[in-house]
């Protein structure tokens, strides 16, 4: 697979058997929106109708104004794409919607398949995602049925990725055989709801039943309980630790507990592992206020706002040019100089990817008058790319992957010191059980093929 195709770190959203689907799956993207600002789409269809689709580029509300999805009917798919440098084009935003002989069929996607059957199989362009790849081999398909036509390519794939598709009388979802991706049930009243987080399925007004497990195919029909089937022989499961860290909304439960307690747990252990003095903690607001209340607790040190967000910024950080990116942090991130003025600082971040967070906030600390500033980091340094969904995979240089040694990073970024969270320290707080930890350990729970030699744009 080429490193120019388009990534799929998305949120996904699905609703069945409830008369105002497309409207809920609209309500359901606002609460995922913090896992894609790029595109939003939903497509839909009432009983016996047509699959209607509507997608634009933009925030959710910039693509539904007023949050209205224009139509009806019972059974809705959504999804929000996750903006990645060079590839904005609506094209690439989804639902996808294919009219094949076998019927018409929508598909929502997020992750991302490595080399795979369906990834193989000849490609309808050069720039057609994994969702379009899918999409034309079920279309290829000679299979009696679409059920049987994407069953059958989906067990061919594999990567890190989480599907609804919508088909002229049914829902189906798919979890990636190793359950990389997240996906998640919810009851609503008369209906089923499938979503990325259940932060989503909450914003629907949908009681959380399950996650999805790993190699679950589910087949939602009109009124009927959702049934499934394993896809794949079964595989240890490997769900990507970045959501916990990084990617997931606070109020989600991953795994049975709050994102907020798992970071706050994080935060604890990174306190554990490297305390300082000090007299003050600051979070980088929004990801790693949790981990930094977590660091402060635990120290007994007082947590104090500092670092000011602005919230009508997008999340966008892969921007290619470093004086852009350095614009885009400055543009993102104010800080209080009283709040540091004469103070020795902690400063609690989730993650360091490239380094231009980290060097720009510590420059400014040092401005407004910090005695001493300490860079602590709730996760282990972001060495490896990752090929699953979370889109690094392109981002030319991880900072902490070409430098290996802390003492050095914390020199070059003009920090007091500087602490990471061991990945025993992390995995402790996410109470064991097992994960893809490829970003942080470089192992890769599904081999990237010839992905894992693409040139990295
Ligand atoms: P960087 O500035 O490149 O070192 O990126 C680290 C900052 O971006 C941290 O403040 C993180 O909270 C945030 N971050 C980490 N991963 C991602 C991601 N995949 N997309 C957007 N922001 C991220």
């Amino acid at each position: 697979m080429s490193g120019g195709r388009p990534r799929e770190a998305c949120g996904v959203v699905a609703v069945s058997g409830h008369p105002e689907a497309p409207q809920l799956v609209a309500e359901g993207l606002v609460a995922l929106q913090h896992r894609g600002q790029e595109s939003a789409g939903v497509a839909y269809r009432s009983r016996g109708g047509p699959i209607r689709l509507e997608r634009g580029m933009g925030l959710v509300l910039e693509v539904f104004p007023g949050l209205v999805v224009p139509g009806e009917g019972s059974f809705a798919v959504g999804h929000v794409r996750y903006s990645t440098a060079g590839t904005s084009d609506l094209a690439n935003a989804q639902p996808l919607l294919a009219r094949t002989h076998l019927g018409p069929v929508a598909l929502a996607h997020n992750g991302n398949l490595v080399e795979s059957a369906p990834v193989a199989a000849a490609p309808p362009g050069p720039d057609a995602s994994d969702t379009a790849l899918v999409l034309a081999a079920v279309a290829e398909s000679r299979a009696p049925s679409l059920e049987k036509a994407l069953e059958s390519v989906l067990a061919q794939a594999r990567g890190g990725f989480a599907m609804a598709a919508l088909g002229p009388d049914r829902l189906w979802a798919v979890r990636d055989p190793r359950g990389i991706r997240p996906l998640v049930l919810g009851r609503l009243e008369g209906g089923w709801a499938l979503a990325s987080e259940t932060c989503a399925l909450d914003a629907m007004g949908a009681r959380t039943i399950r996650e999805l497990e790993p190699g679950e195919f589910m087949t939602i029909e009109d009124g009927a309980a959702p049934r499934s089937r394993r896809l794949f022989p079964r595989e240890a499961a490997a769900p990507c630790i970045f959501e916990a860290v990084y990617f997931a909304r606070p109020d989600s439960l991953v795994a049975g507990s709050t994102v907020h307690a798992l970071r706050r747990r994080m935060g604890g252990e990174l306190a554990a592992e490297h305390p300082v003095d000090a007299d003050v903690v600051l979070a980088v607001p929004d990801s790693s206020v949790s981990a930094a209340e977590g660091y402060a607790a635990a120290l007994n040190l007082p947590l104090e706002q500092g670092l000011i967000r602005n919230r009508y910024l997008g999340r966008a950080f892969l921007e290619p040019d470093p004086l852009r990116r350095d614009a885009r942090v400055r543009r993102k991130l104010a800080v209080i100089p009283s709040a540091v003025a004469g103070r020795r600082v902690v400063l609690v971040d989730d993650s360091i990817v490239r380094g231009t967070t980290a060097r720009h906030l510590i420059g400014r600390m040092w401005e407004a008058g910090a005695r001493e500033v300490h860079l602590r980091i709730a996760a282990p340094p972001y060495r490896h790319p990752c090929h699953y969904g979370v889109d690094t995979s392109r981002a030319q240089r991880l900072f902490a992957g070409e430098r290996p040694d802390p003492s050095a990073l914390a020199r070059e970024l003009l920090a007091t010191s500087l602490g990471y969270l061991s990945l025993e320290g992390l995995v402790r707080a996410m109470g064991g059980g097992s994960h893809c930890t490829a970003c942080f350990s470089g192992q890769y729970p599904v081999p990237v093929g010839v992905m894992a030699g693409a040139t990295l744009a």
